[in-house]
């Protein structure tokens, strides 16, 4: 079997050698898995139930380990690692209590009864980005379980090992084999024959819109349902009334956390003119103060790139004369470092404001106004998340309304919470993903008529 070796980031030391995925054994898998939904779909609610608090307490179980394997496998910081292993536990967990709830309606109807059943959709292929390899593959994982579906998960190819061993963690819980399976490799092998298979009924993606977009084109010949989550170019709004000590504290760690490899990196920061001066001076000692070095330190805020690849698609943002305001700093020697970096002033077409930059690059720009703050905001064909520090709640109101863009904070970074949707306007996706009514995304609703007559 074709094999390839995962780098350590940090180290660009090989980690371990995983095997790369035929077209013929991702068909075999998805088989096995069309199999496995039959009697998934008709294990009883509260066994269902049982089995998915069971891969929580596993995976709880495992936490520290699978965060070295995060930490060595894509540099995460292993605060954030271990926060991100915790997040799959408490996704599975909530979601553990969904099959119990999967209620259909009841509708009058002269002579009978108009009933409505959540049917699982059947196989659900997920394909997950190398940013952030564990949430994003709990979010769709565990409700399509839930559901009733069976599920067959495509890490990237770069980020593998934390998903295989949740793959291997799911059969120690319990589940049945064939109901979760991990099949490491390529996008264009893998992927993409999730995308092509007839057996898979659902597609979620979370990556680029580039190949987003592509995907949505190959699933519309089958009809096939897709959840898209993709690109950002998030804005940070600041305005003059706002906390101005906490917004600047708190803005590095909204756009430099996972090293801006975050697609609710809020990228813009649009401070109102009369504060811009003063937001500035606040923001260089926060963003020189960001920690950045060896992700195996508990005292390490931000860590390396994913590639020497990425690395260098980031670098091209800020060319020789770029007008860098401040930089902090990055370790020298091998791994893939970017130090945190702060454009200012920047015209309204440099790439580094209009493009999703992916790394630890943010751009600040002075706004006149609320009305020029929103149209900046909404000046992007993305839609994602972003800021608005202000403390007249009416203004936050106004302009949470305002800005089109799927998940908005004011006075707050925050971005995923897996009890509330998550999910994108315009290019940034399709669908919501997370929160009370994310089963609706992996069901259909069937509606039966009883006559009584
Ligand atoms: P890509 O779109 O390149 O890849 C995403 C996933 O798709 C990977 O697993 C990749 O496999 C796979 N893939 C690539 N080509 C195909 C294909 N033809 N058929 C099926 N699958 C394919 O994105 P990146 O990995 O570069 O991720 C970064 C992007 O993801 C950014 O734009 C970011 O904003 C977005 N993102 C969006 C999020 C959201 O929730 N909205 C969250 C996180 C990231 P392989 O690894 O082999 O290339």
């Amino acid at each position: 079997m074709p094999t390839y070796t995962v780098i350590n980031p940090a180290t660009e030391q090989p980690v371990r050698i995983v095997p790369s995925t035929s077209a013929q054994e991702t068909d075999a898998a998805i088989e096995r898995a069309a199999a496995a939904q039959v009697s998934w779909r008709a294990t009883a609610p509260g066994e269902r139930a049982a089995l998915l608090r069971a891969f929580a307490a596993e995976v709880g179980a495992h936490t520290e380990e699978l965060a070295a394997l995060e930490v060595a496998g894509s540099g995460h910081p292993i605060g954030a690692a271990r926060w991100e292993a915790g997040q799959v536990r408490d996704v599975l967990a909530y979601y553990a209590g969904a099959p119990e709830r999967a209620f259909g309606r009841q509708i009058p109807v002269a002579g009978g009864l108009d009933v409505t059943f959540a049917e699982p959709l059947g196989v659900v292929g997920l394909i997950v980005p190398w940013n952030f390899p564990m949430p994003i593959l709990s979010w769709g994982l565990a409700p399509a379980l839930a559901a009733g579906n069976t599920v067959v998960a495509k890490p990237a190819e770069m980020t593998p090992l934390t998903a295989i061993r949740i793959g291997e963690l799911a059969l120690a819980a319990g589940l049945p084999e064939g109901v979760f399976q991990v099949l490491p490799g390529k996008g264009s092998v893998v992927g993409q024959r999730l995308v092509d298979h007839e057996l898979v009924r659902k597609i979620v993606f979370t990556g680029s819109t580039e190949v987003g977009s592509k995907l949505m084109a190959d699933c519309a010949r089958q009809v096939k349902r897709v959840t898209l989550e993709l690109g950002g170019k998030s804005a940070n709004i600041v305005f003059a009334d706002a906390d101005l000590e906490q917004a600047a504290a708190t803005a590095p760690y909204a756009v430099f956390d996972n090293a801006g490899q975050d697609c609710c990196a809020r990228s813009r920061i649009l401070v109102e003119r009369s504060v811009f001066d003063r937001f500035m001076e606040l923001l260089e000692p926060a963003v020189l103060g960001v920690a950045v070095g060896d992700p195996g330190d508990p005292g390490t805020e931000m860590g390396p790139l994913i590639s020497a690849e990425h690395r260098d698609r980031v670098a091209s943002y800020v060319p020789d004369g770029a007008p860098v305001a401040f930089r902090g700093q990055a370790p020298a020697g091998p791994g893939y470092w970017y130090p945190p970096t702060v454009l200012a002033p920047v015209g309204a077409d440099d790439p580094a404001f209009t493009e999703e930059v992916f790394g630890p690059v943010v751009t600040v720009v002075p706004v006149e106004d609320e009305a020029e703050a929103i149209r900046i905001a909404n000046d992007t064909p993305y839609g994602l998340s972003g800021s608005i520090w202000t403390r007249d709640i009416g203004r936050a109101l106004r302009v949470a309304r305002a800005v089109e863009t799927g998940n908005l904070s004011v006075n707050s970074h925050a971005s995923v919470r897996y009890w509330t949707p998550f999910g994108g306007f315009k290019q940034s996706g399709l669908g919501r993903e997370l929160g009370p009514d994310a089963l609706d995304a992996f069901t259909e609703v069937k509606n039966v008529f009883i006559a009584t007559k």
